[in-house]
């Protein structure tokens, strides 16, 4: 046990603290100490050197909230005693004139939200500790400093001095940081290009009488001297900070709860800015952009922390300290390879150098992007650090969609024009017009363009224009400031520190070797290489066979997996492609969408004009009666028409079974209601209506059609089975085309594999008598061609009627597929074709539902496909399953889909690959749920 505050005051133990070597919490307890409070205890307990102090726990900060913004009884005295303990251990004494105690107060959240929440350093200092501090470091300069920023950090983050507010020469209200204000004027006396380090004493002394004076005169109350009362103030803040904006945005857009709370972190200062012997920096154990197993990273001599994340002034490589501080590089260095073999991780490191002497402040996984994440996992399984299904489980899926991201066209990447280069700190292709402010980006985004934010430096006040841009570039900043970081963590492309470009937000321009960019240009950003191109480059997708680091994982995925990955695909290109992300069969060939192309469609038109009386006559036929000349010549249009889309369907199912030769072809008979081929009623109405009475008699033909067919719900209306069944011949020329271009396939030696599926069924007997039709049609073909199909036969279940009936239609039925486009329509009740254009999306801000069903199955949905997959096998124990509905892509879905056993789930050929990885992670949580 570290040397804990005791006897515990407060009701729950809201205080873990570390130093002396030992440390009272673990790296497990993230969610109590948050990553921060967690990183420091496991690195104290590991015996690295760790500035003394104690985590204030998320519990705690979720009490205060819960209390109306009061510290849980008994949690101060708690407090007092803890910081008595780190006096202690660092001989210090907090408030002492002689020898002060300086602390940080730091957030940290169980997931790491880089930027996002307050820490406030320096704390403790005022005029008598300063005296203290001068002394103790024999630097009058060095304490004056500190002070003045501790003033300002303190007014902005716990006072919350309001900015100025002054307009911009567009009449835009701007902020300007009062306190950044005066420290810019202090240095303008010191020339144009002075900077922080050419203030002298005199100086700070007049900055830090004018920052008291901004503070008093702002909140009308003098800077707090107490330091008790500063660290009261400071941990409320630092709480407050977890419902702050910037927090609140980045928790949204990583899909992080709310109700998590942050823990707070009170950590004895040591100092970067004590002289040339002195600095701080933050590295990662390998190269985040790459993977490259090199120490990556960079820090500032004779600086504070902020300095290096905000990207105030440009920091040194890290390799650069092994030459600076020879004896602190190798320790950090030795450190670094610990701390990667404890957490058989990549590290992301922050460190200060206190007069030589080495202090870790902080270890955390380190943000990575797609490549790095990719080649890291390889890596760590060749070390033998990982096993394969702990490098398949950290991949996450969008990641696998990054890295079959478009890229630059070669040849017009060439040709373009090359305006600067920077850091290429965030791999990528962005192409957007240039803005520059996140409001703007927001703003531009929202009316449907494409931008690329454009900042002299990011800061987390920017996070929400970096969440709807493109790409970002900044001017300034290494390859850890906050763009570079968090773009890396969004998968955004970034172009970060490119000191070529001079930012001017007062013109809304910038300009890079002598070429002007003004908002509205559009720019191309290469977040691989770095370069920066005037225009709009095309693009073009990603190759999927370069990716051999990526193959290798999804191979290992592959052989965890235990669901089957087919494909949506309804042409033999998408076919072709599919299979070569690795599909291993087609869930769904929607055979009408080969309707609309070119001249198919006046085809179709041609036969359902006439489909519903041509339909009609054949009726009267077959029971012997007589057809009138008009009758005759619908039925002659409907089957010329018929028989040449049989045809042309035939062609296309051969072009899809040679494609996928050996797998399992799902092809679906006509879904949508016949309406939609035919031009818009109101379209209709107004050419006819604006024609009078020059309107043609095919135009009020088709009218007359477009009126006799319209329906008020058409989701609900003549479409699926239902259609097959009132018009027979559907079925029956889709049935000859499938098993004819089967034929043909065969007799060229393939192996065609179709399975005919019939969608819409909500009652047994809709499939009954579509398959009598069905295979009577089947029959006759396979004998005239003599040549023996092993077709299926199965149905969609979209309806929730079928879900419950699904034991009756498993009689008829060999094979099901989920529908869950359809079945999540019918479950809430919303259509599917308005719901996201009006309400749902409102839902979702609002919290009424957690997420968008029609992306994300809903519980509820996935409780129907239990039921219908028990029931189906109940009758028939080896019913195929899978699912061929939109969320078949979706990685949370899949993870559904494998707790119910389907067999396979069938999406668009480009999700093929993060539906491998999904699926095998899908069955290690399974492994591990079974295992507990
Ligand atoms: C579904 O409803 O989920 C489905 C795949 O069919 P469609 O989207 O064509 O209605
Ligand atoms: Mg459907």
């Amino acid at each position: 046990m570290a040397e804990t505050a005791k006897p515990q005051m407060a009701a729950k133990r809201y205080i873990y603290a570390w130093g002396g070597g030992r440390a009272d919490g673990n790296g497990g307890m993230k969610d109590l100490l948050g990553g921060k409070g967690a990183g420091l205890a496991e690195m104290t307990n590991a015996g690295l050197p760790t500035p003394p102090g104690f985590t204030i726990t998320t519990e705690a900060c979720n009490d205060y909230f819960a209390a109306g913004k009061k510290l849980p009884a008994g949690l101060w005295d708690d407090v007092l005693a803890a910081v008595k303990v780190v006096e202690r251990q660092t001989g210090k004494g907090f408030g002492d004139a002689k020898n002060p105690l300086l602390v940080s107060v730091r957030s940290g959240a169980k997931f790491s939200m880089p930027g996002m929440m307050d820490t406030v350093l320096n704390l403790g200092l005022n005029e008598t500790t300063l005296q203290g501090l001068v002394v103790f470091t024999g630097n009058e300069r060095f304490g004056w400093d500190a002070y003045r920023r501790f003033i300002s950090m303190f007014g902005r983050i716990v006072l919350n001095v309001p900015p100025r507010l002054s307009k911009d020469k567009d009449g835009k209200e701007v902020e300007y940081n009062r306190f950044d204000e005066a420290l810019d004027a202090a240095k303008a006396t010191h020339g144009k290009d002075a900077k922080d380090t050419d203030l002298n004493v005199a100086d700070l002394k007049k900055l830090v009488a004018t920052y008291k004076k901004i503070v008093k005169d702002q909140m009308g109350r003098a800077f707090p001297d107490d330091p008790n009362e500063q660290l009261d103030l400071a941990i409320k803040a630092v709480f407050a900070s977890w419902f702050g904006k910037r927090a609140n945005d980045y928790r949204n857009s990583q899909k992080i709860a709310h109700d998590l709370g942050t823990a707070v972190n009170v950590v004895t200062m040591v100092f970067g800015n004590m002289g040339d012997d002195s600095g701080t920096g933050v590295a990662f154990t390998r190269n985040p952009n790459t993977g490259e197993k090199v120490l990556f990273g960079e820090y500032l001599v004779n600086a504070q922390g902020e300095d290096v994340v905000a990207g105030i002034r440009t920091p040194s490589p890290i390799a650069a300290l092994a030459q600076d501080m020879p004896k602190a590089y190798a320790e950090f260095k030795k450190i670094a390879e610990k701390l990667e073999k404890h957490y058989r991780d990549v590290q992301d490191l922050e460190f200060t150098i206190e007069r030589g002497r080495l202090y870790m402040l902080q270890t955390r996984s380190a943000k990575r992007t797609a490549d790095a994440a990719v080649r890291i996992a390889i890596d760590m399984v060749s070390e033998k650090l990982i096993t394969k299904e702990e490098a398949v489980a950290r991949i996450e899926p969008a990641q696998v969609d990054q890295l079959l991201r478009d890229q630059f066209d070669r040849d017009a990447r060439k040709a373009a024009k090359r305006v600067a280069k920077g850091l290429n700190a965030s791999p990528g292709a962005a192409v957007g017009k240039v803005v520059f402010s996140a409001d703007a980006a927001v703003a531009a985004v929202e009316k449907g363009q494409k931008v690329v934010l454009v900042r002299e430096e990011t800061s987390p006040d920017d996070f929400h224009g970096m969440a709807v841009a493109q790409g970002i570039l900044t001017a300034k900043g290494g390859a850890t400031s906050h763009a570079a970081v968090v773009a890396r963590q969004i998968g955004k492309p970034c172009v970060s520190g490119c000191a070529e470009l001079e930012v001017n937000y007062s013109t809304k321009s910038a300009t890079a070797n002598g070429v002007t960019i003004k908002e509205g240009d559009f720019v191309s950003l290469d977040g691989s290489t770095g370069e920066v191109f005037l225009g709009a480059l095309p693009t073009v997708p990603a190759r999927f066979e370069d990716q051999k680091d990526l193959q290798k994982i999804l191979e290992w995925a592959d052989k965890i997996r235990r669901l089957m990955i087919w494909t949506n695909a309804d042409k033999p290109e998408e076919a072709a492609q599919a299979r070569s992300y690795g599909a291993q069969g087609i869930g769904l060939c929607r055979t009408e969408h080969m309707f609309r192309e070119g001249p198919r469609l006046a085809i179709v038109r041609s036969a359902i004009l006439v489909a519903n009386a041509a339909t009609r006559a054949k009726a009267k036929l077959a029971a012997g009666e007589k057809l009138t000349a008009q009758e005759k010549s619908e039925v002659k249009q409907f089957d010329a028409a018929m028989a040449k889309l049989e045809a042309l369907q035939q062609g296309d199912f051969e072009g899809i079974l040679t494609a996928m030769s050996g797998l399992p072809v799902v092809i679906r008979l006509i879904d949508p209601p016949l309406h939609e081929f035919l031009p818009n009623l109101d379209d209709q109405l107004v050419k006819v209506t604006k024609a009078g009475s020059r309107a043609t008699a095919k135009d009020l033909e088709l009218l007359a059609t477009i009126k006799s067919m319209h329906e008020q719900n058409p989701m609900l209306g003549l479409r699926g089975c239902r259609l097959g069944l009132m018009i027979p011949d559907f079925v029956k020329i889709q049935t000859r085309a499938i098993l004819n271009a089967a034929v043909a396939v065969k007799k060229a030696k393939k192996d065609p594999r179709p399975e005919i599926m019939i969608p819409l069924v909500g009652h047994v007997n809709e499939l009954k008598a579509t398959q009598a039709l069905l295979e009577a049609e089947a029959a006759s073909v396979l004998k005239a061609a003599g040549v023996k199909i092993d077709y299926k036969f199965g149905t969609m279940i979209e309806i929730p009627r079928a879900c419950w009936v699904a034991d009756e239609i498993a009689e008829y039925a060999q094979f099901f597929s989920f529908g869950t486009n359809d079945l999540t329509q019918m479950t809430f009740g919303y259509s599917r074709d308005d719901a996201e254009g009006g309400f749902l999306l409102k839902y979702v801000e609002e919290k009424i539902l957690p997420y968008n069903p029609f992306q994300t199955l809903d519980p509820v949905v996935v409780k129907e496909m239990d039921m219908a997959v028990k029931l189906g096998r109940k009758t028939r124990p080896d019913l195929k399953v899978g699912i061929c509905g939109e969320h078949g892509g979706d990685p949370v879905s899949i993870g559904f889909c494998d707790q119910i056993g389907l067999n396979y789930v069938s999406c668009s050929p480009f999700r093929v690959p993060v539906a491998r990885l999904a699926a095998a992670q899908a069955a290690l949580t399974s492994a591990a749920e079974r295992d507990k």
